[in-house]
């Protein structure tokens, strides 16, 4: 073994990477230190680098068994695009191609060698292997061992003979199968007995979920697919004939969708799998449940058509979703009469037990779909882990709640203008008047002077006409007909006023900026313009070489190069995903191409642009302190940035086009994450201050209501939300 070679350093210089994710460091280590192991890890969860790197630094061969042949090919264009010497064997191969791969396998011209289980057995292959020096054998899809796992391959028996021809060489198998009995079975079949077991959470943060109606979902499937245009997306149907009908109407209505599955013949399906894998057809069309052995870092969409029969299938045909970590989609389409339809089917299933088992497994899934409580929840739960968070954050049932908010203030406020205005103007001066325009009318009319003007801070006049709507929408404001339509009070909206009733609306959309680096959906800010042209480079550069586009570079690391604009050498190598072999290979076209964006655009490039690359996932298995899920969001971190720099909430919402109390309620996430903030340039005069704690200490508690009852209409709750941080961050009060 090359001692000089730190895993770390071969991190970076191979991979280009920054930081090993969670319980790679650990999987890897085991491995150099030649002791057996299992690693569980949801897809996605980074296994195949805990063979990978261990491969370089061993001095033999690291042999790599793994069922899907269709991917053989890109996996180790994958490791030959870092520079890393690999190659395969299987029936896709010539006679003549096999002797070659051999004989350059024997000169020690590759690093990891892989096969299909199949070739196992063959004794000209036994032969061939024993000659080598093996140091490390990995097994992929490690559960298509188990009987119990829907994945069976009896290939997979062969490995035992495997490891008794090679009785110290070190195996490591990897699954993301989730159930326990599989995992078991993993472990007896393939003698694994006393050797460690590492089990990541099988949480997948970077995928919301949701379930809609089936009922109309035609034009909501529209929608989707347009808010995923041109990226790659998975639908599942019932049948092989609902996967030609929707694949063609998709078709007629300008989606290139592509139909997928085991009814078509072998060259349609690779044509199919090859366009999808390419960047050539956006969407995939297929049955449930069909294996389609379709490997695909960036799809961003998964939709089920048609209930899965199974939360486990649910969870794995999900599971193709946000491989690379960006955050991805998973929507359900639910209708009973889908129910109805799967128990006919199992009505027919021969076996007793069996029958029993797949009713008891489509009752999961259709509990699933009519869940009242948050989705992931649920999932993890059926694997048998713990949620120790409370709002996901990522489901349609956690969003919901997340999206109420308390609008008696601003509909309090907003019923006082329309009063105070006269009753005669129109949604878009009341909310003048509210935010403190400087219209010629308002002034004009004076209502500049009025008590209500410009009493709106936390919301943009565009936010406001949302809530507006939501106000008249509830039946609180009444909207004249006519051309020249005029707001007034209705008897609620009156009767709201006088009883100081209370109300809760639906807190409206965040603004985004229209230029420049921009906010996206998924909150990682980059230049969607630049990306779209990084995209369209690797496209070329892929096409060129004969790879899928992703083994040019990721959309991690297009997204980082579109949010940080390296130009130079140094820069690029920043990049996470960019290894010395791909900095001299890709580096210099790509920095071209971000430097002839910059200038046609005129961008300006500031000096504190450099964000870093994605952060390390979740750590290990549920359970232990975890505040708040999940890392700080980039926008988040921005905004920490931008406090750390001395920005003052004013002008950081101005700068970003954030409203007040988004800019505040970031500081409060942050301090929730535990993490450090400089508060002390946003607070109010010490004398308010002293007020302010006082207050606190009156009411005996965190809480804002009372304490801006007690102080009365001279403070605001932005005020009082700053001077809460700084006291808690002072110790001089307790819970926050
Ligand atoms: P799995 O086999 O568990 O589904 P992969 O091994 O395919 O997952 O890894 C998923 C993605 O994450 C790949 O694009 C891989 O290059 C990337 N990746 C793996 N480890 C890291 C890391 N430490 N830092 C950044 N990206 C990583
Ligand atoms: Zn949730």
């Amino acid at each position: 073994m090359d001692s000089a070679a730190d895993p770390i350093a071969v991190l970076k210089s191979r991979f280009g990477y920054d930081r090993f994710w969670p319980l790679q460091e650990e999987i890897i280590d085991n491995v150099l230190a030649r002791r057996d192991g299992l690693a569980l890890m949801p897809t996605g969860g980074g296994k195949s680098l805990c063979y990978q790197l261990p491969a370089l630094i061993f001095e033999g061969v690291t042999l790599v068994v793994s069922p899907l042949i269709a991917l053989m090919k890109d996996q180790v264009d994958a490791l030959n695009a870092n520079g890393i010497p690999a190659r395969f064997i299987n029936s896709s191969l010539s006679g003549a191609e096999i002797d070659r791969v051999q004989r350059e396998v024997r000169a020690g011209r590759s690093k990891l060698l892989y096969v299909a289980p199949e070739r196992l057995p063959a004794p000209a292959f036994r032969r061939f292997l024993r000659d080598l020096e093996l140091s490390l054998i990995a097994i992929d899809e490690a559960h298509c061992i188990s009987e119990w796992g829907h994945e069976f391959r009896p290939d997979y028996r062969n490995l035992l003979d495997l490891r008794h021809d090679f009785p110290s060489t070190p195996v490591i198998a990897l699954t993301a199968t989730a159930t326990e009995q599989v995992r078991d079975d993993i472990i007896g079949q393939l003698r694994l007995g006393g050797s460690r077991v590492f089990q990541s959470s099988f949480n997948r943060s970077n995928l919301s979920y949701s379930v809609r109606p089936k009922a109309d979902s035609w034009k909501e499937l529209i929608a989707l697919l347009e808010r995923h245009r041109d990226r790659s997306a998975i639908i599942y149907c019932f049948s092989r004939q609902e996967t030609e009908d929707l694949a063609h109407q998709l078709y007629t209505q300008g989606f290139d969708a592509r139909p997928y599955h085991a009814g078509l013949d072998a060259e349609t399906r690779r044509k199919a799998q090859d366009d999808f894998i390419r960047d050539r057809v956006p969407i995939i069309v297929a049955p449930i449940a069909f294996g389609m052995g379709i490997d695909k870092p960036d799809v961003r969409l998964v939709v089920h058509n048609s209930l899965p029969k199974s939360v486990e299938g649910y969870y794995q045909e999900t599971g193709r979703a946000g491989r690379d970590g960006l955050p991805s989609e998973c929507v359900l389409f639910f209708t009973l009469a889908d129910r109805r339809k799967q128990v006919y089917f199992i009505a027919q299933i021969e076996g007793e037990r069996e029958r029993h088992n797949a009713r008891r497994k489509l009752d999961k899934m259709v509990e699933y779909a009519q869940l009242p409580t948050c989705r992931r929840k649920f999932l993890l739960g059926y694997f048998g882990e713990r949620w120790p968070g409370g709002n996901c954050g990522a489901c349609d049932i956690c969003l919901d709640l997340d999206a109420q908010f308390d609008a008696t203030e601003i509909a309090q406020k907003t019923l006082s203008a329309v009063v105070r205005t006269g009753e005669r103007f129109g949604a878009n001066y009341v909310i003048d008047v509210l935010v403190g325009s400087r219209d010629k009318r308002v002034l004009a009319l004076g209502h500049d002077q009025l008590s209500v003007y410009g009493i709106v801070k936390d919301f943009s006049k565009r936010q406001m006409k949302e809530i507006v709507g939501q106000i008249q929408a509830q039946g609180l404001l009444t909207r004249s007909e006519g051309d020249y339509p005029t707001l007034s009070l209705s008897p609620e909206g009156r009767a709201f006023l006088r009883e100081r009733r209370r109300l809760t609306l639906v807190r409206p959309a965040e603004e985004t900026r229209a230029a420049g680096p921009r906010r996206s959906p998924d909150s990682m800010e980059y230049d969607a313009g630049l990306f779209e042209e990084l995209r369209a480079l690797r496209r070329r550069l892929a096409e060129e070489r004969n790879v899928p586009p992703y083994v040019v570079f990721g959309d991690v690391s297009l997204r980082h190069m579109a949010a940080t604009y390296p130009r130079s050498k140094e820069e690029f190598s920043r990049i996470t995903g960019v290894g010395e072999v791909k900095l001299d290979e890709y580096g210099p076209e790509f920095a071209e191409a971000i430097r002839e964006y910059v200038e046609a655009n005129g961008i300006e490039i500031s000096a504190d642009r450099w964000v870093a690359g994605p952060r390390p996932r979740e750590t290990t298995r549920s359970g232990g302190e975890r505040p708040d899920a999940g890392p700080l969001s980039v926008t988040h971190q921005t905004t920490r940035d931008m406090l750390a720099r001395g920005l003052s909430v004013v002008d950081i919402a101005r700068e970003r086009g954030l409203a007040w109390s988004t800019v505040i309620g970031h500081i409060e996430r942050i301090v929730a994450k535990g993490e450090d903030v400089e508060v002390g340039h946003l607070l109010p005069e010490p004398e308010r201050l002293r007020e302010i704690e006082k207050a606190f200490g009156a009411c005996g508690s965190a809480l804002l209501a009372p304490v801006r009852e007690y102080l009365g209409d001279g403070f605001d709750y932005e005020e009082l939300k700053l001077a809460r941080i700084h006291l808690h961050q002072q110790g001089r009060l307790s819970d926050p």
